[in-house]
């Protein structure tokens, strides 16, 4: 199965809304943030900064994002409107992810965790692994995402 390396961050805009940001490496973040292309779902708010907080594990579905993108900290609820737009949103962003990434193919699991132990630079890869590599990975605390067909665009060429 076609896996990428996740980074799932806690951020926080100017008007303490929280949410879940979903990157590719912690440099994606960095370049992100640096770029001004990270926004709050809430108030759209670009002063946007990580929360400091332990990453979240074990994401294993796409609907999973979905639920990403909408706040948990927001007092008022989005109009059905809004959180389409905010899924649409999310799956250009998840798309982008998968662009940016490195394929190492079936030395993803491997990778994965040299660069969890440091012993190589992190960045933002993508592969195969197999389910006892997955759960591996899992339990060692490495987030990993499927990459569901309808969203892998190298598999459509
Ligand atoms: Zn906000």
């Amino acid at each position: 199965m076609e896996v990428m390396a996740l980074k799932v961050f806690d951020l926080q805009c100017e008007q303490n809304h929280v949410f879940e940001g979903w990157f590719g490496s912690a440099d994606n973040y960095e370049s992100q943030q640096a770029r001004g292309l990270l926004s709050c779902p809430v108030c759209n708010s670009h002063q946007v900064s990580k929360k400091l907080s332990a990453p979240r594990l074990n994401v294993s579905h796409i609907k999973a994002q979905a639920q990403a993108a909408q706040p948990s900290a927001a007092k008022t609820a989005p109009d059905a409107g809004r959180v389409a737009q905010m899924q649409a949103e999310a799956l250009r962003h998840i798309r982008r992810m998968i662009r940016n990434t490195e394929n190492v193919g079936v030395r993803f699991a491997d990778e994965a965790r040299r660069m969890h132990e440091g012993e190589v630079e992190e960045r933002a890869i993508r592969g195969t692994a197999t389910p006892q590599e997955r759960e591996e990975l899992a339990r060692d605390g490495i987030g990993v995402m499927p990459i569901p067909d309808f969203l892998d665009d190298e598999r459509l060429q």
